[in-house]
């Protein structure tokens, strides 16, 4: 354990049952395996199998007709060995405990395999925010804010955007921490609007970096990107963004879906004429020609398949269907390690979400680093330093790939779990 001791306020009460397939089942099982590869302490593994801290809190808000609901809402710690938590805010009615653990345990491999100065951290609210006007958005934002703000902040723990949550929520908690300060604390959250000290590229950067790696993953197995075809489940801001990059760099997007079903052409649709998730929700399927089921989309002959919506759709029952060659997760654990094992028996290839999808944490560090030395980076290097970093973090992984012979998960693990067991094996146990 690292010498960082929990704030006081920290609730350390029992861990959840592993619930199979949850976040945290297949967190920890991603856990074992990368440790069965590498010469690593055991009270380390352990250490890592639990969060740091569970804070739970409880978030009153007055409705617009004048009553009261009360909200309860998380936020977790998992490992701050490298560096300070980092991690999304949800809001959705199945954010819970043991699912934020699971989260937070991800965010610790993505910022690890990334090489970033982040540890793992998530949480949210329970809550439905369709069911929420704007200013109860906005109130229920601040409140939160306050019950957590002893537990975050820019030298410890950085939240972020995540389902349910946009750059307008941060702009909120930004200015909720900051009020309390006394002065501007733009470093508290990232994927703020630039006006309000966000950084440009930051909305795009998960989508770019999923099209990024799909590119080096179809050049690593001898494929011209302008050779492959590309089904995309989810058109939101992951799938949106990588659907229309690959199709910039000469892809074929045969079908793109929402939460509504896909659209499907086989010679290829243009998915900048497709209303994204942000545009205009839940539209795929009225711009599409053809339309087809999400099952039927996982089950394309295509070369590249990219879930890109939610989590657990390749699962046991449908993983013999999926007759693309290459998987790259462009959502967090769309895969449970069963689908994965049946995926690795056939040989294909799974890149996964912590090297995929990372390029959204990647962004908000530089645009941390962007709030420390109060000077804004242009698009352009935004997009120029995300390339470089995703290839680098591709080059480590491809490295334990070739010489260990390990899936594309394992080695991601490898190259995560070694910088943690490093870090955690220098600075000790204390006390
Ligand atoms: P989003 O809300 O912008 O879009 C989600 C899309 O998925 C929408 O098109 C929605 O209709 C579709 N969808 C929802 N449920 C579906 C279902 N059951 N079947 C098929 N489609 C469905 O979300 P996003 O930000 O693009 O996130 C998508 C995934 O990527 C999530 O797993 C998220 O955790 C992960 N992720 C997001 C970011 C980020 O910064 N946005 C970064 C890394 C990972």
């Amino acid at each position: 354990m690292s010498s960082n001791s929990s704030p006081p306020t920290a609730d350390r009460t029992d861990l959840p049952d592993d619930t199979p397939n949850s976040a945290l089942a297949t967190a920890r099982q991603q856990l074992e395996r990368a440790a069965a590869h590498i010469d690593i302490n055991p009270a380390i593994v352990e250490r890592l199998r639990h969060p740091d801290s569970v804070h739970e809190v409880t978030i009153p808000v007055e409705r617009d007709d004048g009553t009261v609901e009360v909200f309860t809402g998380y936020r977790v710690h998992h490992d701050n060995v490298r560096g300070p938590g980092k991690g999304g805010l949800r809001y959705h009615p199945d954010v819970s405990r043991e699912e934020s653990i699971g989260l937070a345990i991800w965010m610790t491999w993505k910022c690890a395999v990334m090489d970033l100065p982040f540890g793992g951290a998530k949480g949210g609210v329970v809550v439905d925010p369709k069911s929420l006007s704007e200013g109860e958005k906005e109130r229920l934002t601040r409140r939160f804010t306050h019950e957590i703000r002893d537990v975050i902040g820019p030298k410890t723990d950085i939240p972020a955007p995540d389902m349910g949550t946009d750059a307008q929520t941060m702009s909120w908690i930004m200015d909720a921490y900051s009020m309390v300060e006394g002065e501007t604390v733009p470093g508290v959250v990232t994927g703020k609007p630039p006006v309000n000290g966000g950084s440009y590229g930051r909305e795009e950067a998960p989508g770019r970096s999923v099209a990024i790696i799909t590119r080096e993953a179809c050049d690593y197995y001898d494929r011209s990107i302008s050779d492959v075809t590309v089904a995309v489940q989810g058109f939101g801001s992951v799938g949106a963004n990588a659907a229309r990059l690959l199709d910039e760099w000469g892809a074929t997007v045969v079908a793109v879906s929402d939460v509504g079903g896909a659209a499907y052409d086989s010679a290829g649709i243009d998915p900048s004429s497709i209303p994204s998730h942000a545009e205009e929700p839940e539209a795929v399927t009225e711009a599409g020609e053809t339309t087809i089921s999400n099952e039927e989309l996982l089950a394309l002959d295509v070369d590249v398949l990219i879930p890109a919506a939610i989590g657990n759709v390749i699962t046991a029952d449908n993983a013999a269907d999926v007759r693309a060659d290459i998987v790259v997760e462009g959502a967090n654990g769309p895969t449970t390690t069963p689908a994965d094992a049946i995926l690795s028996e056939r040989d294909v290839a799974v890149i996964p979400d912590i090297l995929a999808n990372a390029g959204g944490v990647t962004v908000s560090y530089f645009e941390w680093l962007q709030h420390i030395n109060r000077r804004s980076w242009s698009l352009e290097r935004v997009q120029e330093e995300l390339e470089a970093e995703m290839l680098s973090a591709w080059e480590n992984v491809r490295r334990e790939v070739d010489e260990r012979g390990v899936t594309w998960r394992d080695g991601a693990y490898i190259v995560a779990l070694s910088r943690l067991a490093e870090a955690h094996e220098n600075r000790g146990l204390w006390p």
